[in-house]
């Protein structure tokens, strides 16, 4: 909720965070309970006693977007799934965070238990010829790549964050086509990259993570939108 209301002030206004006023408090107290934060708001050369912090939330990365069973096998044969970005059933549409870690930890130990078990069985496909770069260059400019790289962080973040609605999918989908569009070409003549392949796997999941958004007619847990507020 306070997220939210974060978001809205931030929206509203297209200010790029808000302020913390934490002047008021008492500050030795303020820092046997949050000692790191303090120290690193120090560092930034913010007093908390005549000055007020800068603040901006923060996304969790994923939220249960691979549908696992209880060995965290997803649909895809040998490939598992642990942890947040898995989704077991067992904390609905919400992140993992404190208790719910325990999640994680005991989904990891059924799959690496099931892995170790699966793995005896399997024979592994030898031979496989290296990768054919032939007809491809180097792109000329790295910026071809790190703006796109960009404009995917903030398409996702302004439009894809923690407060949704259907306008804002809609652009974030029409102007992520475009950043398909010339990744895909930039991608056939270009000799594979790590930042590349790390572009095209951005927007792989950005446009599901979209596709997926636009279907839901209703808010739960993480995901909520201006249009569908109810659960
Ligand atoms: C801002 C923030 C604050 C939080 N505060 C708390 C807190 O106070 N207390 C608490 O209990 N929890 C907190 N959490 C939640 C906690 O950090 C997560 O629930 C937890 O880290 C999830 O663990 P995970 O192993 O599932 O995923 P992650 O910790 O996200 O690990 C996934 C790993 O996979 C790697 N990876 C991604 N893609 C690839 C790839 N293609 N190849 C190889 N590696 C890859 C990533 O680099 C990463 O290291 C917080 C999370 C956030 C974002």
């Amino acid at each position: 909720i306070v997220a939210r209301a974060i978001d809205n002030e931030m929206k509203t206004r297209g200010e790029e965070f808000v302020y913390l006023d934490c002047r008021h408090l008492n500050q030795k107290e303020l820092y046997s309970h949050f000692p790191n934060i303090c120290d690193k708001v120090k560092s930034l050369g913010i007093d908390t006693r005549e000055q007020m912090i800068p603040v901006l939330f923060a996304a969790h990365y994923q939220c249960g977007g691979v549908k696992v069973n209880k060995n965290g096998q997803s649909s895809i044969n040998y490939l598992y799934a642990v942890g947040e970005v898995s989704s077991t059933g067992l904390h609905g549409a919400n992140r993992l965070a404190s208790n719910s870690l325990l999640e994680a930890a005991v989904y990891a130990n059924n799959a690496a238990n099931h892995a170790i078990e699966s793995i005896r069985n399997r024979k592994f496909q030898e031979g496989i010829p290296a990768w054919n770069a032939e007809g491809t260059t180097h792109p000329e400019e790295m910026v071809l790549i790190t703006q796109n790289f960009k404009e995917m962080q903030q398409i996702m973040s302004n439009y894809v964050g923690i407060v949704r609605s259907n306008l804002r999918l809609e652009r974030a989908l029409n102007r992520l086509e475009i950043i398909y569009k010339e990744t895909e070409e930039l991608y056939k003549k270009s000799k594979v990259s790590r930042k590349l392949c790390e572009l095209r796997n951005l927007i792989n999941v950005g446009y599901l993570i979209i596709k997926m958004a636009q279907k839901r007619k209703n808010s739960i847990g993480l995901h909520y939108t201006i249009d569908y507020p109810k659960n």
